[in-house]
C-alpha cells in the first residue's frame, strides 16, 4: 500500500481546491479558541482541526438519510465515526456515492461536558496530554481502533510526526489526486495491526438493574445513536413505552409496574438492535441526562459478537453485517 506524506498546508490547498467544485462540501472539525465544532464548508475552508480531543455525538449522524447523489460531500472524521459511516452504507442508510469519508488517527477525547479544560494546539503535546489525562471518555480508554485506517481514506501520523494521506478505496481519488506529493512506500509501521485484543466487559443481571435503574425513558441514547436507525422504531407506540390509557390498560391486565414500564425491554432490544453495527463510539452515554454507563454494556456485546462472528463493524466496507448472512456452520456449539 502507497500513500503521499504531506503537510497540513497540502491537505489544506488540496481542500480548497476541491470545494472550487460547485457540488463539493467538506465536513471537518473546527477550533474557535478554545471551542471545537463540527462545521460543513461550502466555497472555501480557512483552516481545519484534524485531533478534536472533545467529544459530543457521532457525526456520522449527520450522513444518515443523505439520499442524493449528485454531491461529492468529503468528510474527515475519528476512526469511530468513519466506522459508524462504514456501517450506514450497507444498511442502505446514506447514499455512499456522494460521500468520501476518511479517517485521522484518534488520541482520544473528553467529554463536551467538561468545560475549563485548555487544550495545547500542538499535535504532540496534545496527544500526551490526553494520554497523561483522567478526563477521557470511557469509550477512548478502552478503544482498541483508534487509527485512520476506516472509511476511503486515512490521515495518519508517523512516528516522527509527519501527517501522510492514504487512499483506501477509489473514491479518495477525489482528495489525493488533488495533493501534488510524490506517492511513496507506507512507513512499516503503519502496516502494523491495530490492537483489538483486550477485556470484554460483562456483567450481572443486578448489575444492569442497579446501573439502569435511574433510565428516565428519554430515549437520547437511541436518537444520538449513528446506527439506531430504524424509522418505525416500536418505542415510538405505546405497546413498548406505554403512556396515559396504554399504561392503565397494561397495569390492570399484569400488575403494579414501576414507571416508566419497560425500561429493561428498551434497552435489551436496542442492544439487539445495535449488537453487531454498534462501533463502541459512546455517544449514547455522552447523550445520556442520567450519567447511565451505556458503552460498557452495549460495546461489550458488540465486542463478543465481534469475538464469535469475527466482524468489526466499520472495518470494511464489503464485509457483511452477521445477522443479514446464515452459514449453517457460524456456531457449531449452539443448542438449536
Ligand atoms: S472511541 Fe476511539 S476512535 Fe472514537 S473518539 Fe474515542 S479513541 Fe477516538
Ligand atoms: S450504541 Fe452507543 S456506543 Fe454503540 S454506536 Fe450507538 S452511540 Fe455508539
Ligand atoms: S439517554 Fe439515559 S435516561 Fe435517556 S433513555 Fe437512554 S439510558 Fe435512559
Amino acid at each position: 500500500m502507497k500513500g503521499k506524506r504531506i503537510t497540513k498546508k497540502d491537505l489544506l490547498d488540496a481542500l480548497k481546491k476541491f470545494l472550487k467544485d460547485e457540488l463539493a462540501l467538506l465536513i471537518a472539525f473546527e477550533r474557535d479558541n478554545k471551542a471545537f465544532k463540527i462545521r460543513a464548508y461550502k466555497k472555501d475552508v480557512p483552516d481545519i482541526c484534524l485531533f478534536n480531543p472533545v467529544y459530543e455525538a457521532n457525526t456520522a449522524i449527520y450522513l444518515r438519510r443523505i439520499f442524493s447523489e449528485d454531491f461529492k460531500i468529503l468528510c474527515i472524521f475519528r476512526p469511530c465515526e468513519a466506522r459508524a459511516y462504514v456501517e450506514l452504507t450497507k444498511l442502505t442508510q446514506v447514499e455512499s456515492r456522494s460521500v468520501i469519508c476518511g479517517s485521522v488517527d484518534c488520541f482520544g477525547t473528553v467529554s463536551s461536558k467538561l468545560d475549563n479544560i485548555v487544550f495545547p494546539e500542538n499535535p504532540q503535546d496534545l496527544k500526551s496530554f490526553l494520554e497523561n489525562s483522567k478526563n477521557l471518555r470511557y469509550a477512548c480508554m478502552t478503544c482498541r481502533l483508534k487509527n485512520g485506517v476506516f472509511g476511503d481514506f486515512g490521515l495518519r501520523i508517523d512516528s516522527d510526526w509527519n501527517l501522510w494521506v492514504i487512499p483506501y478505496t477509489g473514491k479518495a481519488n477525489v482528495l489525493y489526486e488533488l495533493i501534488s506529493s510524490a506517492e511513496s512506500d507506507l512507513p512499516r509501521e503503519f502496516l502494523e495491526n491495530q490492537e483489538r485484543n483486550g477485556q470484554v466487559f460483562q456483567s450481572s443481571l443486578d448489575e444492569f438493574k442497579r446501573d439502569f435503574d435511574k433510565c428516565i425513558m428519554c430515549l437520547n441514547c437511541r436518537d444520538i445513536c449513528p446506527v439506531c436507525y430504524c424509522v418505525d422504531c416500536v418505542f415510538n407506540n405505546d405497546e413498548y413505552l406505554p403512556k396515559g390509557d396504554a399504561l392503565i390498560n397494561s397495569i390492570l391486565r399484569s400488575n403494579d409496574a414501576q414507571i416508566p414500564k419497560n425500561k429493561e425491554m428498551y434497552h435489551f432490544i436496542r442492544m439487539y438492535h445495535v449488537s453487531q453495527t454498534c462501533v463502541g463510539c459512546g455517544g449514547c452515554e455522552e447523550a445520556c441526562p442520567q450519567g447511565i454507563p451505556l458503552t460498557k454494556y452495549y460495546k461489550g456485546i458488540s465486542e463478543r459478537l465481534s469475538g464469535l462472528f469475527d466482524y468489526v463493524s466499520g472495518r470494511d466496507f464489503e464485509e457483511k453485517i452477521p445477522y443479514t448472512t446464515f452459514r449453517e456452520d457460524e456456531l457449531p456449539n449452539a443448542d438449536d
